[in-house]
């Protein structure tokens, strides 16, 4: 393992805050994670970090950040419909959507193009265009850094909800992802319920297959986020708000144009973007902290932003919505 004292970690968030922890620790082998656990690390300050594509720093962390980077995918069993893949928690996603394009694996192909490590996935059940990690989980596997005791969590008892998971909150900061297993499956099938992903394949003239998937929410994801080696940021700031169904009728009455998606039964998750551009913020900045123009979902820093001035445009985002819908919005963002 790499050990660095009084480190930045400007280059490990996509925020491109530059701020300074006392310990980075870079773990290069599973194994190091119960070194660090026998050394006492774990009953100190720490903070586990993946990519950083979640996170804001607000201030200099006086513990040790610990960022795995060990990698490796194993084929663990293989039938004629599907495979298990058993992958380390420092595998890029990115890489992860390689592999699956190259050996024609489905389940996780509308996830194309989120950031980070495949450890963190699970933690807020990654989901974009109708797609959720959560449905390609077999299993969670890592350290418990409370107990030091390994653990194996099967889907169920992982407690995935939406951008939630048991890893935020029974186990939020007591264990140390160290594997993924992923079951995914060789035979053809696609999730196309979302309206933009069918409006470009249509557009496209494309079937869908897991390429054609593939370039297709990769266009559409670029012409609304940042490019984060341009533009700091962590994907959309804010979750989208659930309410119950009669409090969604309710404010249906005064804005009847009001986006909706399903959600648990007797509820509706409404478009938190659509929330921020009614409230006026889309686009609007102050100085170097901003609401990106072409998704109100997302905060930016357009360069030198400090962590103070995207944590107070946070709160005014969330204080106008909350005066013009009586709806409190949630960061998805981890605030540290
Ligand atoms: C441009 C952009 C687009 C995005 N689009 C999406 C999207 O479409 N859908 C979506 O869901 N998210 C999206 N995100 C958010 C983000 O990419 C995901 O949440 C991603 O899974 C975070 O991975 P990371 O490795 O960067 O995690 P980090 O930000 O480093 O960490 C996230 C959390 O996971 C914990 N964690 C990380 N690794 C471990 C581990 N091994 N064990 C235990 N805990 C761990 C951390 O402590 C932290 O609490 C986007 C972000 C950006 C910047």
């Amino acid at each position: 393992m790499q050990i660095y004292e009084n480190y930045s970690v400007k280059e490990h968030n996509t925020f491109k805050m530059d701020v300074c922890c006392a310990r980075f620790v870079c773990v290069e082998h599973p194994e190091e994670v119960r070194q660090l656990a026998k050394q006492g690390l774990f009953q100190s300050e720490h903070f586990i970090l993946g990519g950083g594509s979640n996170v804001l720093f607000t201030q200099d962390y006086a513990g040790t950040v610990i960022h795995p980077v060990f990698k490796g995918m194993e084929v663990m069993e293989e039938t004629d419909d599907d495979v298990l893949l058993r992958v380390a928690a420092g595998e890029e996603w990115e890489h992860l959507q390689q592999f699956c394009l190259q050996h024609q694996l489905y389940g996780i192909e509308n996830l194309i193009g989120i950031p980070g490590l495949v450890g963190s996935a699970p933690v807020q059940n990654i989901g974009a265009y109708g797609v959720e990690v959560k449905d390609s989980i077999a299993r969670v596997e890592g350290l418990r850094t409370d107990t030091l005791q390994p653990f194996a969590l099967s889907n169920t008892q992982c407690h995935f909800g939406y951008r939630d998971s048991i890893f935020k909150r029974e186990l939020k900061h007591k264990c140390f992802i160290t594997h993924v297993i992923f079951r995914l499956s060789k035979r053809e099938h696609y999730t196309l319920t979302y309206k933009a992903l069918n409006a470009e394949l249509d557009r496209c003239g494309m079937k869908p297959s897991l390429q054609n998937i593939t370039d297709c929410i990769l266009r559409v994801r670029n012409s609304k986020l940042p490019d984060i080696s341009k533009i700091g940021c962590a994907g959309s700031f804010f979750k989208n708000p659930v309410l119950t169904q009669a409090e969604f009728e309710q404010l249906q009455q005064t804005f009847p144009d009001l986006v909706s998606y399903p959600a648990e039964e007797g509820h509706v998750k409404l478009s938190a973007g659509q929330l921020i551009e009614k409230a006026g913020w889309k686009g609007r900045r102050n100085d170097d902290a901003g609401v990106y123009d072409k998704q109100a979902l997302v905060l930016v820093n357009y360069g030198m932003a400090t962590p103070q001035e995207i944590v107070s445009l946070c709160q005014q985002v969330i204080d106008d919505v909350n005066k013009l819908f009586g709806v409190t919005l949630a960061p998805e963002v981890n605030i540290l």
